[in-house]
């Protein structure tokens, strides 16, 4: 009797897992992301309020894919400078607070981790205002208060910009500047810290982050960093990094795109890869209800991209598997960095998929509990902690 129980434990266990056993779980969890650029396609005319046939994301597929909170990267393009940077950043906080209310039912904004509740119930999603990248400010303190004031809780210190206050990682890597935060950028972790707003790391060189570090009293906070110890990029973290972010109770949310997750990109892989895109948005078109037909076609379309070395969703479970052995599953999270990356891997094109990146979660062995602290419970987590210390 043992033995046939324990022949039914194995083929449960290998068996393919079916719709039944992932779905109930991504749904029932809550699901955040730390960096989505949808609002710079808003500002150059997009759309987000109805489906769109472009990008990766919009109101119906933040359903679709399942979203509870989605950090919306409020962007400002380099050529901006000055005063227009920072106009177009005060733009574009208020173009989402407009879609926002003119969707009350798919979409609410969110300034606290006790917002929650109220938005989540609901089925909508909780939009948080973050900053991608602290130039826009001009170096005023004054412009930090006001952007709290509208609404924005999470700032990333740098773009690929470096300000007299704060080095990102390009220039970091390029020896362009020395590198760390000034004086200035100390003291302007110390106001970000005493308002209870995210530090944002992603993008910061690693002197400005080690700076960080030492004088922010919060937990450390990634939006969409991927690991430097599979893929040599400045963009990634290295592992002592992540440990830094674990040790102080943090997160690092771990980004989608292609180029950060792997390393053997070149001509040729790009274009399969935009091949690979095409296929998957052709089956996701012929199987809408995405029953056990598309997945066995799914199934075969990412094995057959793996085959090819070309750069899938277990790409990113490596990546997050990677900083769960470094940093441990209660320090990882989602980054996609959707809408703002001009491709994505096979089988994660978009925020309709994120119930296939549980479902591989599922299959490399993760518990339940584990899965829903890296789908968002360790974000969530993280901005009480940072809520509460402020
Ligand atoms: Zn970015």
């Amino acid at each position: 009797m043992y033995r046939s129980l324990i022949i039914l434990i194995l083929c449960v266990s290998y068996a393919p897992l079916s719709a039944q056993q992932y779905l109930p779980l991504h749904s029932s969890a809550i699901v955040a992301d730390g960096h989505n650029d949808i609002l710079w396609r808003v500002m150059s005319g997009g759309e987000m309020e109805s489906r769109a046939t472009t990008g990766h994301s919009d109101l119906p597929r933040f359903r679709e894919g399942g979203m509870d909170i989605q950090l919306f990267s409020i962007w400002v393009p380099s050529e901006k400078t000055g005063d227009d940077a920072w106009q177009f950043a005060l733009d574009e906080i208020d173009s989402l607070k407009a879609i926002a209310a003119r969707n009350p039912a798919a979409l609410q904004l969110a300034t606290k981790p006790g917002d929650m509740d109220r938005i989540l119930s609901g089925g909508k999603l909780a939009g948080v205002i973050a900053l991608e990248g602290g130039r826009c400010i001009d170096g005023r303190r004054d412009r930090i208060l006001e952007l709290y004031r509208r609404g924005l809780r999470s700032f990333g210190l740098t773009w690929n910009h470096s300000s007299d206050w704060a080095s990102c990682s390009k220039d970091e890597s390029t020896g362009k500047v020395k590198g760390g935060l000034s004086e200035k950028g100390k003291s302007f972790v110390r106001l970000l810290d005493s308002l209870g707003v995210l530090i944002d790391l992603s993008h910061l060189g690693e002197r400005a982050f080690w700076d960080v570090a030492a004088n922010s009293s919060h937990p450390l906070f990634a939006s969409h960093s991927a690991s430097k110890a599979l893929r040599d990029h400045h963009r990634n973290l290295t592992d002592a990094q992540l440990r830094a972010v674990a040790k102080s109770g943090g997160v690092v949310m771990t980004n989608f795109f292609p180029g950060f997750i792997v390393s053997n990109m070149n001509e040729k892989r790009v274009k399969r890869l935009r091949e690979f895109e095409k296929k998957a948005a052709a089956l996701k078109k012929k199987h809408p209800k995405r029953g056990k037909d598309y997945m066995k076609e799914y199934d075969r379309m990412v094995a057959a991209a793996k085959k090819e070395g070309i750069c899938t969703i277990d790409d990113v479970v490596a990546h997050i598997d990677h900083a769960v052995r470094i940093a441990g599953a209660e320090h990882v999270g989602l980054g996609s960095d959707f809408d703002g990356i001009n491709l994505t891997p096979v089988g994660l094109n978009d925020v309709t998929d994120l119930p296939m990146l549980t479902r591989s979660l599922m299959k490399k062995g993760y518990s339940a509990d584990q899965i829903r602290g890296i789908l968002g419970g360790n974000f969530l987590r993280v901005w009480r902690a940072v809520v509460e210390n402020g």
